[in-house]
């Protein structure tokens, strides 16, 4: 039996050919389930009795379960259990501008970046397609309304599960379905860089946000096992073919930790690094974690790197901290309890 969650339109499609049904029952099927929310084949009552005997033999519809939530200010942090026993979650945040979702895409992480706290467990597996769709769907289904952006930035690398991640945006992303629109959805990287380079292909509109965190490999290296495989030597180049190929522009996150990427001559780096790229800089205040090593930059130290970047023409903005009381926020994500 196959999760209906895992499959796109386009598999959907195939499916009904391959028992000679006609394909737009793909379209009712995923109307019946991103949109009416019903979630028991025998009452898609347009799908046509023979399909339905099909789908009932060949899927199923099964959930992952909320196990906790934790609620704070503008933000709730969702703890699910999953089919196997593994535990992810995933957090919601009210913006101004709408309803956000940060969804894990793996249980636990291999990339082994010095101050995150959602890799301290290796990476036990890959979450399958629907237990990221499952991830939304449950939240609405808890708040009772339509969530507008995702961005796939909880626990683990998804360019480290590159074809459930494109599967899982592909379903979010369809227009008979949850329709949360490409510019809605940022997928967040390491720094994979041959997954960045397929990716591009794709040529969509979708937010490619990029973990920099450091202005020099030297530096990059101590913080992020990644960088001594795809260092800034070719990640810069191909940031710049992505950038010219999609027309988009790049995200790149900067966590800003005391006394180790925080300087004023970090700040200039960054500068000349980035010089001319269609960018924008998100300089992220370091959620304090178990990592005692690491400490936050104070607010004083954010600003004046902030004012160096933009003295210099770079784009860049100061995100917004949610969720630090509840352990909501960026990098305090677990796939184990205490
Ligand atoms: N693996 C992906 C997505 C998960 S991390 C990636 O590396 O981009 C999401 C973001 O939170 C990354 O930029 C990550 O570096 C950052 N982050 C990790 N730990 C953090 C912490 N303790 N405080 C603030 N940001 C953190």
């Amino acid at each position: 039996m196959k999760n209906v969650f895992n499959y796109t339109k386009e598999m959907l499609e195939n499916y009904f050919e391959s028992i000679n049904e006609k394909k737009f029952k793909a379209t009712q099927v995923i109307e019946w389930l991103y949109q009416k929310k019903v979630y028991d084949f025998d009452s898609f009552s347009n799908v046509g009795k023979e399909a339905i005997k099909h789908l009932k033999e060949d899927f199923e519809i099964s959930f992952i379960k909320i196990e906790n939530v934790l609620e704070g200010k503008l933000v709730k942090k969702f703890l699910f259990r999953l089919l196997d026993g593994e535990k992810i979650e995933a957090v919601l945040m009210e913006h101004d501008y709408g309803l956000s979702v940060c969804v894990s895409s793996q249980v636990g992480c291999n990339m082994g970046c010095a101050f995150c706290e959602s890799g301290r467990l290796k990476k036990v597996r890959n979450l399958e397609t629907y237990e990221m769709v499952e991830q939304i769907l449950l939240i609405e289904d808890y708040i009772n309304k339509r969530i507008d952006s995702v961005v796939i930035m909880g626990i683990g690398e998804p360019f480290d599960n590159y074809d459930n991640v494109i599967n899982f945006i592909k379903i979010i992303n369809e227009a008979k379905g949850l329709a949360i629109g490409s510019r809605h959805i940022t997928i967040s990287t390491c720094g994979i860089v041959p997954k960045i380079k397929e990716f591009m292909e794709l040529d969509w509109q979708v937010n490619l946000a990029i973990s920099l965190h450091a202005p020099n490999n030297e530096a990059r290296s101590k913080l992020m096992p990644v960088n001594k495989v795809y260092s800034l030597d070719i990640l810069i180049p191909t940031l710049k073919e992505y950038i010219a190929k999609t027309n988009r522009r790049i995200t790149i996150e900067y966590v800003m930790l005391n006394m180790i990427n925080d300087k004023d001559s970090d700040a200039l780096e960054l500068v000349k690094l980035l010089k001319g790229m269609n960018v924008y800089v998100n300089l992220i205040p370091y959620n304090e974690t178990t990592h005692i090593e690491f400490k936050k930059s104070s607010m004083e130290r954010i600003e004046k790197f902030f004012n160096i970047l933009k003295k210099n023409n770079i784009n860049v903005t100061i995100r917004k901290e949610f969720g630090g009381n509840i352990k909501a926020a960026c990098g305090q994500l677990r796939s184990e309890s205490d």
